[in-house]
């Protein structure tokens, strides 16, 4: 097993290597929404991506310590409480807590720790930054107050978005959190109070003022996870300006090299245009919920796609993922009725390799890691055709796919348990403890006559709805 990665800064594809090979930690900053409107399913992309990759790297045995900032201050945050006429942190509250049951609906795993730029000690530590960044001349107080970092002063800046600055010979400073590479130039850390901010402004050594959205993520990972981190992702549109200008800050505060592997997500596009608010071409996950269309189907069309390719959002992609989903729970009700009766787990010559996640070590190669998983469906289907599995094996070939989607997630929506049935259940539990088999049998049928699959597993007995 070798993990591969694509790097955005050397645009190649490399070996993992974890900066602590012993403790098999790895560090992963992921850069959140800008909690200015609820997500749309272009967001959702990127952190549909980012839950595959840690997911698979605990498949690896990997631990992740995974931090998402939420961006409650910027340009774009200030603009909608003013329009909305609340204080800001009124306006971001709603957003953030549909972000997260946004999550939840799309089986994202939740990050270890949330930071909001607004925190007073994540603020505090900007300022301590910057504080750093001018007394070391790689940052200056302009004439209006604001204070700018100095690009020249910085020889790496342009790495990652792969610019040379030469030939787009920089000038000038820009204010605005976000702008094209043609208009490269010294960008604003922290910015001074304008009549169009309000209230929303900190006390620093430069004025009242607020923070500029790169120097936040800059200080909210070094906070959490150190000087330095294993990966940072996010989407394609973050490579320029904000990871660059993360790299120039925070390398030039610690003098070390800020992240080994540069992961970013190729768009979510709709007519050749990539989703964005901006352009309102957009849905957000509850107009597809609202539609009819589940929170696993989205996942699904997010995932299925490599997460270097453009993904083209359609109905159809949507329709294509309802019906490859039943192909699977087609597929586990089948092996769960007839693994019903085994009482052990035994392997299937059909799963000899563990195909699915070979493919993913392959810089998350999802296309051949699903297309393994559809010949496994395909083969074995064909093999209990011809009475080629036995309960024991099918009881084995549901195992690897509870193994296989500890990754995907995939698995049917919980249905609520009935009362009648937890009584069944209990009913079975205390037989198995007064070791009447006979009895459990039985009421492990009964079970199954009312659709409802009973597992015995070495953590406890699993209730599952059959093919539902
Ligand atoms: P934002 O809320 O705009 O800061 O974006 C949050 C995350 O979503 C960032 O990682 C962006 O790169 C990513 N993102 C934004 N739009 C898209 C899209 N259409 N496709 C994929 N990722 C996107
Ligand atoms: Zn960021």
């Amino acid at each position: 097993m070798s993990l591969r990665f694509h790097n955005t800064l050397t645009r190649s594809v490399e070996p993992f290597v974890p900066l602590d090979a012993a403790g098999r930690t790895v560090k992963v900053y992921t850069c959140g929404p800008t909690v200015y409107n609820h997500a749309h399913i272009g967001n959702f992309r990127a952190y549909v991506f980012e839950d595959l990759l840690q997911r698979h790297l605990e498949y690896r045995g990997f631990g992740v310590h995974r931090v998402m900032n939420l961006t409650d201050v910027d340009d774009k945050t200030i603009r909608g409480a003013r329009e909305k006429g609340v204080p800001l942190a009124d306006f971001t509250a709603p957003f953030k807590a549909g972000f997260f049951e946004d999550l939840r609906a799309l089986r994202i795993k939740p990050a270890d720790q949330f930071p909001c730029a607004t925190d007073p000690e994540h603020i505090a530590r900007m300022v301590a930054m910057i504080e750093k960044l001018v007394a070391d001349g790689h940052a200056y107080q302009n004439d209006d107050s604001s204070v700018y970092f100095r690009i020249g002063s910085f020889a790496n800046y342009g790495q990652l978005a792969h610019l040379n600055l030469e030939e787009l010979r920089p000038s000038g400073r820009i204010s605005s959190d976000e702008y094209e590479k043609e208009s490269v130039g010294d960008f604003a850390l922290w910015k001074a109070h304008d009549a169009d901010d309000g209230d929303v402004a900190w006390d620093s050594p430069w004025g009242r003022g607020r923070p500029g959205w790169h120097i936040e993520c800059s200080a909210m990972a070094t906070a959490l996870l150190g000087d330095r981190l294993d990966i940072h992702c996010g989407g394609v549109d973050n490579i320029f300006p904000h990871h660059e200008a993360e790299i120039a800050q925070t390398e030039c505060c610690t003098g070390q090299t800020f992240v080994n592997l540069w992961m970013h997500c190729a768009h979510l596009m709709v007519e050749g245009r990539k989703m964005a608010k901006s352009f309102g071409n957009f849905y957000t996950l509850r107009d597809l919920l609202d539609k009819g269309w589940t929170g696993r189907e989205v996942r699904y069309v997010l995932l299925a796609a490599h997460y270097r390719l453009p993904l083209n959002f359609t109905f159809e992609g949507l329709a294509g993922a309802r019906s490859a989903l039943q192909r699977l729970d087609e597929w586990q009700q089948r092996l769960s009725e007839l693994a019903a009766t085994a009482k052990k787990s035994e392997s299937h010559p059909l799963i000899a390799e563990d195909q699915f996640a070979a493919a993913l070590d392959d810089d998350l190669n999802i296309s051949a890691a699903l297309g393994a998983l559809f010949d496994l469906v395909r083969d074995s289907n064909r093999a209990m055709d011809h009475g080629e599995v036995s309960p024991e094996q099918a009881r084995g070939l549901l195992d690897y796919w509870e193994q296989i989607n500890s990754v995907l997630r995939l698995e049917p929506e919980a249905a609520a348990i009935p009362a009648e049935i937890t009584a069944l259940l209990e009913e079975r539990t205390a037989a198995r403890t007064a070791k009447d088999w006979a009895k459990s049998d039985t009421l492990r049928d009964t079970l199954l006559k009312h659709g409802w699959m009973v597992k015995d597993t070495k953590d406890g007995t699993k209730l599952t709805r059959a093919g539902g």
